[in-house]
């Protein structure tokens, strides 16, 4: 059979540990059998970041800007304990971080879901993708502790020098602490458009929530921002496409939730993305099986796993000791770039692969093979647990059925 072609070159990021292991297994098996693989290679391995002193971080940015898509491996995030292990000459910063602020990209995360591992909350049948602002509010903050006495304002100086203030409270009667915040206004149009955006390719309803009752001037910033770029850019395409934005209060957001059945985008403000992220990834069941996709304003993308490096599995790899990795998420990237790209560059073919390859490894999982992870929590009764390796190349003996 003809390999499919690929007309673009798509950027590919490796990375570190287990998961550039996983990388190149799922390449070797999954992919280069059936696809001439056209990319643009960039080694975002940790030995190859401090070589480089993260200059290919910057060019991989760079790279997937030129080109529209790229998938990424997950890589180590340096901290202390990775100074010597790597010899490294500076804590380079998190090449996600950096990637994210290259491309000003909103990170969309998605659970994979699959017959046997039941979400905690039985009605979600279908994923909910949150979407996570991930500038400013709590994360830039600028805090002190303040001693009984004082006085606390806000001052803001404009640019001819005239201060207006406000109290923020006066410590008459005990120490106590203040915060400040901010946002942007282009930051939060960045982060609304690339919501729109997401919801439409998706074809999936957007929700947004703020508690603008409260933050009557804050808040109600992003509740106005969010409405004014969906009336005057969005509502026609969302009227076609039989979609719609939905705007309620993060309470109310909550519980609708926890009651609904998923299939929709759920826009979060930075401290909500950050929590709830966490707990929507955690009530489908495995960390392993959640994507994330980087979406520009202006309809760049870059797709990767939501976990990391999974370290402890390497450790054990390097000592020759057999492992059980979920490789679900980094395949689930390369076929989200793949389908991407072949969207973009009007190859059916490719996309039509990408459907092929997620089908093909849903089917192994609810054929009841599967790794360490999902073993623990699916509730098939003819499960088997298989090696990192074996997962793979069950996934493949179905893929060649399906592309045949
Ligand atoms: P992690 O790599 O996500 O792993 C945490 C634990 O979750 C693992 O030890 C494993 O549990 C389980 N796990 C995660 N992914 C799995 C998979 N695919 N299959 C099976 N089990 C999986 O997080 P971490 O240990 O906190 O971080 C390790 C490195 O990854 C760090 O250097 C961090 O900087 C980096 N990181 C990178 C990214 C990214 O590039 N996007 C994201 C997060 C973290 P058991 O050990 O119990 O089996
Ligand atoms: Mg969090």
């Amino acid at each position: 059979m003809a390999k499919i072609q690929m007309k673009t070159p798509l950027v590919e990021m490796d990375g570190d540990e287990m998961t550039r292991i996983l990388w190149k297994w799922i390449k070797e098996i999954l992919l280069e059998p059936y696809v001439d693989l056209n990319t643009e290679y960039y080694d975002l391995g940790l030995e190859y970041r401090e070589k480089t002193k993260d200059q290919v971080t910057w060019d991989s940015a760079e790279a997937t800007k030129k080109y529209g898509v790229a998938v990424k491996c997950a890589t180590i995030t340096p901290n202390a304990a990775r100074m010597p292990e790597y010899n490294l000459t500076q804590m380079w910063k998190s090449p996600n971080g950096t990637i994210r602020a290259a491309l000003d990209g909103t990170v969309f995360r998605t659970p994979i879901i699959v017959k046997g591992i039941e979400p905690y909350i039985p009605t979600w049948t279908k994923p909910i993708t949150i979407a996570r602002h991930a500038y400013g509010d709590v994360y830039k903050n600028t805090e002190m502790r303040v001693p009984q006495g004082s006085k606390a304002e806000l001052v803001v100086t404009d640019k001819d020098g005239n201060e207006s203030r406000e109290l923020i409270h006066d410590f008459a009667k005990s120490d106590g602490v203040i915060q400040g915040l901010h946002n942007l206004d282009s930051s939060i149009a960045g982060f609304a458009r690339a919501c729109l955006n997401y919801g439409l390719d998706l074809k999936q309803d957007v929700w947004f929530a703020t508690k603008d009752t409260i933050s009557k001037k804050y808040d109600h910033r992003f509740k106005d921002i969010f409405q004014e770029i969906y009336d005057n850019e969005y509502k026609e395409r969302y009227e076609a496409a039989g979609i719609e934005y939905f705007y309620t209060l993060i309470d109310d957001a909550v519980a609708r939730v926890i009651r609904s059945n998923g299939g929709y985008i759920w826009a979060c403000k930075n401290y909500d993305g950050d929590v709830m992220s966490d707990m929507v990834s955690t009530a489908y069941g495995s960390l392993a099986m959640m994507t994330s996709v980087l979406v520009s304003p202006d309809g760049i993308y870059e797709y990767e796993a939501a976990h990391g490096t999974v370290q402890r599995h390497y450790y054990k790899y390097l000592k020759g000791e057999e492992t059980s990795t979920n490789s679900v998420a980094t395949i689930f990237a390369w076929s989200g770039a793949l389908r991407k790209r072949g969207e973009l560059d009007k190859t059916p073919e490719l996309c039509e692969f990408a459907d092929k390859l997620e089908k093909a490894t849903i089917q192994t999982i609810e054929e009841g093979v599967m790794t360490g992870d999902l073993y623990l929590i699916s509730k098939l009764e003819n499960k088997v647990k298989v090696d990192s390796k074996t997962f793979l190349e069950e996934i493949n003996k179905r893929l060649a059925e399906l592309v045949k």
